[in-house]
């Protein structure tokens, strides 16, 4: 039984609300992710792991939301909007299917950039969804103990592990510029636009060159383990 909204008539999602009032919500973006990988990688990954929480714990799945905030990637490829325009499509989404009578809605975040945007969705919904609705947000890089990257070894490897079509092996490159100063300083420097490809040179953090598909199915695992037991403790 798929509970993937994309492929259900209006009798199907109602007969199946009777059964689950939980949806899980994927949210990615469209970024250049070096030469190697697709600039889909983060809706990939928000929507197989979003897929994966959905049918363990048998709740509705919406397809992903793609554009994100990646305006830190100019002036290499990406589709970015605005945080007020991801921030209104989520929020109305989330008041739409919680009037239907969704009453547990989790976001999957599968880019950073998405993030300041997420932490308010609860907030800016709140009294436009009724009392026993609730919106949860969940940035799976944070339930994985392997440092985060961009294209680098972690994304790399999953991306090896969920869609290997996908993955350009032979062009993959490490970061073109010595990075020397602390994460929390490049934190805050990477939220200007343009600032990534400036600070990496060729548009990746970290060594895709050390990734494998081995690698990522062991990332999956702790995710998605991890995810699904996060969503339990929502309750
Ligand atoms: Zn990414």
């Amino acid at each position: 039984m798929t509970l993937s909204i994309y492929d259900l008539t209006d009798g199907d999602f109602r007969a199946r609300l009777e059964q689950t009032q939980c949806a899980v919500i994927p949210v990615g973006s469209l970024e250049q992710h070096g030469q190697h990988l697709p600039v889909s990688t983060d809706c990939v990954i928000a929507e197989h792991i979003s897929k994966e929480a959905a049918r363990r714990l048998e709740y509705f799945v919406l397809p992903v939301v793609p554009y994100g905030v990646s305006f830190e990637h100019a002036p290499m490829f990406n589709v970015s909007v605005r945080d007020s325009t991801l921030s209104n499509v989520l929020c109305d989404m989330c008041v739409s299917i919680a009037h239907l009578g969704i009453k547990k809605i989790v976001i999957i975040n599968g880019h950073h950039g998405n993030m300041g945007v997420l932490q308010y969705v609860a907030q800016n919904t709140f009294e436009k969804i009724p009392p026993d609705s609730a919106i949860h947000v969940i940035n799976y890089w944070c339930l994985m103990n392997e440092k985060f990257d961009h294209a680098g070894e972690a994304e790399t490897s999953i991306l090896l592990a969920v869609k290997p079509t996908l993955v350009k092996m032979d062009r993959a490159e490490a970061t073109g510029k010595t990075l020397m100063k602390s994460r929390e300083v490049y934190r805050s420097m990477t939220c200007r636009p343009g600032s990534f490809p400036e600070l990496t040179g060729n548009g990746v953090w970290g060594d895709p060159m050390l990734a494998s598909a081995d690698k990522g199915k062991e990332l999956m695992r702790e995710i998605n383990d991890n995810v699904s037991k996060t969503i339990l403790e929502f309750d």
